[in-house]
């Protein structure tokens, strides 16, 4: 069978990597791909952001199943056209998308299900915000609606600031655009968790838990990013909490989903802060995460294109997944400035021998190809991702392996897995 994977990062390695090792499997297509991913698959140029060449490359290609990586290609409603034209394909419609791509939507949807999550308000108008934010003691959690690849939220230490930050969102001066409706949340606290499950709209299978690094610098510290790190262990969610967040979470949006007549199907990413009182949920996306992939689809010992199909045929409830006991971790690698601007086009080395060391993959997020040689082409540029039977030993074998990387101005975090570790100390 071929497989086509839409999209150009990390987690769209590891799809391309995992998928490769099906024995159903005769040939990986990227589009677009990059420098990676050029390795294991062959790559062709797409635009993500236009819905007619997304469907046009399916029809010259004809996949026996695509998957989509990123949000964007799922919220312009690629699952959507490429259903209505016979093709197979995993993950949520559009209207199913709407878990993820707007704020407002999964708050009302939680609200209207009695999901565990934040209190919050809507605003349509700053004026709206202002008699709102009354309710809220600081801090205060301001979200733009719309996808904003995580930088719509502000977390705002006074009333006032968050009026600011409202008004920075309704005007279009904090994000470049305009937004149509603010959401105001109380704050949680506690550690997060990401609780990824695949669902065929009825049945919900739960993928290895991971805790991601969002913040650029050491300690949690400075601006936000798209994700400097994950790991997994079995340690971070016992099988009763599992149970718990299946129940009350997962379960609940799946059924109330298919209530409300749009069933998803795909990734459901429950993005979840563990407070005093239980998991209450911080935000859906409906897709893989990114670098969680990574270090899940690596733990991951059972066919992934069975689990996959299984989603699309109504089928997940009799499929079995298997998983590697133990732990895994991935340590990105980004460029210097990162998340502001950076260079590309940086020659990259000592990638092979970083992925000779027993248990490591190297994915790629930002890389290409140029005069046959691998340079930069991203902030973040690779995901470092390894598997061993403690995230002692799994850190260790990737840190080990961006040792032998070098890029000029690389930089990683060196405490990826640090709260699991002081637990555990
Ligand atoms: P979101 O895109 O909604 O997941 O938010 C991005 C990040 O902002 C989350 O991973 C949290 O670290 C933080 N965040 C979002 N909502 C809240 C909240 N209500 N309380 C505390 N932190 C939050």
């Amino acid at each position: 069978m071929k497989v086509l994977i839409l999209g150009s990062g990390g987690r769209e390695h590891a799809l391309a990597w995992a998928v490769k090792r099906s024995k159903r499997v005769t040939e990986v297509v990227c589009a677009p791909g990059n420098g990676g991913m050029a390795q294991i698959a062959r790559c062709v140029p797409v635009d993500l952001k236009s819905l007619d060449a997304m469907v046009r490359l399916a029809e010259a290609e004809k996949p026996g199943l695509t998957i989509v990586g990123p949000e964007l290609p799922l919220s312009l409603g690629i699952v959507d056209a490429l259903r209505e034209r016979g093709l197979r394909v995993f993950g949520p419609t559009k209207a199913a998308a709407m878990l993820e791509s707007s704020k407002a939507f999964a708050k009302r949807f939680l609200q209207r299900h009695n999901i565990p999550t934040a209190k919050y308000a809507v605003s349509t108008t700053l004026a709206e915000f202002e008699k709102a934010v009354e309710k809220f003691h600081a801090p205060i959690v301001v979200k733009a609606d719309g996808l904003a690849a995580g930088k719509g939220v502000i977390i705002c230490a006074t009333r006032q600031t968050a009026l600011e930050a409202a008004q920075g969102l309704f005007s279009g001066s904090l994000l470049g655009e305009k937004a149509e409706q603010v959401v105001i949340e109380e704050f949680l606290e506690g550690d997060e968790l990401s609780f990824l499950c695949l669902s065929d709209g009825k049945t919900v299978k739960a993928l290895a838990p991971a805790q991601d690094h969002k913040r650029i610098g050491e300690g949690d510290t400075g601006p936000n990013t798209g994700g400097m790190g994950v790991y997994s262990t079995d340690a971070m969610l016992d099988e009763g909490m599992k149970e718990w967040i299946v129940r009350h979470i997962a379960e609940p949006t799946i059924r109330g989903m298919a209530e409300e007549d749009t069933p998803f199907t795909g990734v459901l990413y429950c993005g979840l802060m563990m407070t005093a009182r239980g998991p209450e949920v911080l935000e859906f996306n409906a897709r893989f995460g990114d670098p969680e992939t990574q270090a899940i689809l690596l733990r991951l010992e059972s066919d992934l294109v069975d689990a996959l199909e299984a989603c699309i045929d109504g089928t997940l409830e009799q499929t079995e997944m298997r998983w590697m006991p133990g732990a895994s971790a991935c340590v990105v690698a980004s460029s210097e400035g990162y998340p502001g601007s950076y260079k590309t086009g940086l020659p990259m080395s000592g990638l092979d021998e970083a992925a000779r060391i027993p248990g490591v993959e190297v994915f790629h997020s930002g890389s290409a190809v140029a005069d046959s040689k691998l340079v930069t082409a991203g902030g973040r540029v690779l995901g470092v991702t390894a598997a061993a039977s403690s995230l002692e030993e799994a850190l260790g074998r990737a840190y080990q392996a961006l040792g032998e990387i070098h890029f000029d101005g690389m930089y990683f975090r060196r405490d990826i897995g640090h709260r699991a570790l002081r637990r555990k100390a």
